[in-house]
This record gives C-alpha cells, structure tokens and sequence, in this order.
C-alpha cells in the first residue's frame, strides 16, 4: 500500500496549513541530499507531497478523489472509484501536474482543474437539462493576451538563463539545477508590464458555459470540459473544467444505481388475494400485478422504468415497495368482516 501524502508528512488529515508548514520544514532538514545524500527519492517525495497539500485546490483535488496512489499522473491502477464519473481515465492525468519536481515548477506550466458544483432537481438530472454555469476563472489577460507584456511590446528572451529556465549552482558535491531567479523559471522576462494585468498576464473573470447534464445524471456525476480551466502559465495548455451535478432530493423515488425505489400502499384483501395497483414512474403511472399473498415490505419490480444508465444503455427498473395499509377508520360492516377474519385465522 503506498503512503498518503499526509503520512509522507507525517501530519494528519487535518492538519492546517500552518503544521503542514512546519512539518515539512522539519522533514527537509532531515532528509536534505546535502546532509543525507542518498536520500533523494525521500526528498523528492516530501517536496512533491508538500506541493499538494499545501496548494488549497490541489489539496481539495486530493482529498476528495483520496488517491492512495502516491505518484500523479499514473494511471488510477487497480484503486476505483465510483461517483459515476465520466471520462475516469483522464481524471489522473488532469488533476494532477505529471509529478513536478521542483524544477519543473513554474516553466510551461499546465493551468488548474477547476471543479464547480451545479444543482439539478432530481427530475431534471433523471431527463437531461441543459444549464448554463458561471465559474470564476483566472483566464490570459484580454489585454495582453497572456504574454504579460504591454501591447505593441513581447516578452524577451531572460538573460541571464538564456531562455532555458533553470540555472545550475553548484553546492558541495551537488550541481543542482534551480528555476532561475530572474525569470522565474519561465526563460523569458516582460521588459514593459501590460497595463492590465502588470505583467502576470492573467486576470480573474467570470465565464459562463453551457452544460449538459446527462439524462440519468447521478448526484456526484462529474462532466468533464476539457481546456475550459486555468491558463495554463507560460503558453502551457489550459486546465479541466468539472461540473459536478448535485442533485436535489426526490419527494417519489429514491434512488439506487440506475433503480427508482417507490413506496406503494396497497390495501390488505389486494395483498392477501391480489390484485393490481398504479405505480408512479417518471414517464407516468403504470399498472402492476400484486399477486396473491403478497407481503409488506416487498419488491416488485417493473423493467426498464428506472433512470438512464450512464454506462452501457437502456435504463434501470422502478422496484415498488409494497406497503399494506392498516385502515385508520372501519365502518360497522368492515368491523364485522375483519372480525369474521380474525376467528379463522
Ligand atoms: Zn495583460
């Protein structure tokens, strides 16, 4: 089993980000190449597990995915997960920047997956609806265009990496290759700042974007817009966009997989000689068989009346529960009749 991250940290679950801080300044004194050489994997592994944890979104992102999966942009291995999700395979290689080391970190740099909820009524989610999403975004500055650099001027080339990115410092035994200073990591350096966005060629705006919800949608389905997330830094590609559907309650069904539960009162002599009874599905009433000497509590099933699948096709079942009912109120006669039936029974 591979190590969470927060046991890479040795921190719990909760941790704030102020011990997670703490931990991690502690960890990479001891485990530092410098002081411990032969240590590099440990060290790297509780750089890439500080770089997580302590970014508030890739956080969120590990939590609730809770990979036990200690390297990122593998593929999910045998570990599943099921909150009906579209497109499961390419979760891993989007949330999650291929597992930067600390000199990748900034040059052509992916942007963020952002993920936004939506609410849905449980009507809309078992029919499909189309729904327009507005999400706060940190997009390329409309000014600039992204480069950071004021119109009329470009980026140049960053003297003192010569566009590579990286420098190398040599301690001790070790070269180490670092992001460079002047640049940031980026090879390139904005000379006039946009007006806009002062350089960092971004601004915060909100887009709103259209979005389908599948008909069977499933409280937690996740839709997968690829490239609508963050600018990506650096004329890297842009991040994911997930809508998680939540889906209100039903006052009728309740819901299991891709099968509608409804409770379906039927009166004593149908259950004891049967009969039928009208059972509500989402496209209209349909009348089942009760057959003799139903009990309460039971299961009929009716095929094919459920929610759509979201895998494989067709639809679930509507599955009635039978609930017999006790009369509240008898009349002279009825009382006579139930009591000719409790003596023979
Ligand atoms: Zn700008």
């Amino acid at each position: 089993m591979a190590k969470s991250l927060y046991e890479t940290l040795g921190v719990s679950k909760t941790a704030t980000p102020d011990e997670l801080k703490k931990a991690y300044r502690k960890l990479v004194r001891e485990v530092h190449p410098d002081r411990n050489p032969g240590n590099e994997e440990r060290f790297k592994e509780v750089q890439s597990a500080y770089d997580v944890l302590s970014d508030p979104e890739k956080r969120k992102q590990y939590d609730t995915v809770g990979s036990t999966n200690g390297r990122f942009g593998g593929a999910p291995g045998g570990t599943t997960f099921d909150f009906g999700e579209f497109d499961l395979g390419d979760i891993f290689g989007g949330l999650f920047n291929r597992g930067r080391g600390p000199q990748q970190q900034s040059r052509g740099q992916r942007g963020n997956d952002v993920e936004v909820e939506v609410r849905a009524s449980f009507e809309d989610a078992l029919r499909g609806a189309e729904v327009t999403v507005p999400v706060q975004l940190d997009l390329a500055c409309h000014t600039c265009h992204g480069t950071g650099a004021a119109p009329g001027t470009a980026p140049v080339v960053c003297p003192q990496c010569a566009g590579t990115g990286v420098v190398a410092t040599s301690q001790g035994l070790f070269a180490l290759q670092q992001p460079c200073p002047r640049c940031h990591g980026m090879g390139s350096i904005v000379e006039t700042p946009c007006p806009t966005c002062h350089g960092a060629g971004r601004e915060r705006r909100t887009k709103r974007f259209k979005v389908r919800i599948p008909a069977g949608a499933k409280d937690g389905t996740r839709i997968k817009l690829r490239g609508k997330g963050e600018a990506g830094f650096g004329g890297a590609s842009a991040g994911d966009l997930y809508v998680v559907v939540r889906v209100e309650p039903s006052k009728i069904y309740e819901r299991r997989g891709d099968d509608l539960i409804v409770q379906v009162p039927v009166a004593y002599p149908t259950a004891a000689l049967g009969g039928s009874v009208e059972v509500p599905t989402p496209e209209g009433a349909v009348s089942l068989k009760v057959p003799a000497g139903t009990e309460d509590g039971k299961l009929l099933r009716i095929k094919g009346r459920g929610a759509t699948r979201l895998k494989g096709s067709g639809k679930g079942d509507v599955l009635a529960r039978i609930r017999i009912e006790v009369p509240k109120k008898v009349s002279k006669k009825q009382r006579e009749l139930l009591e000719e039936l409790g003596k023979t029974g």
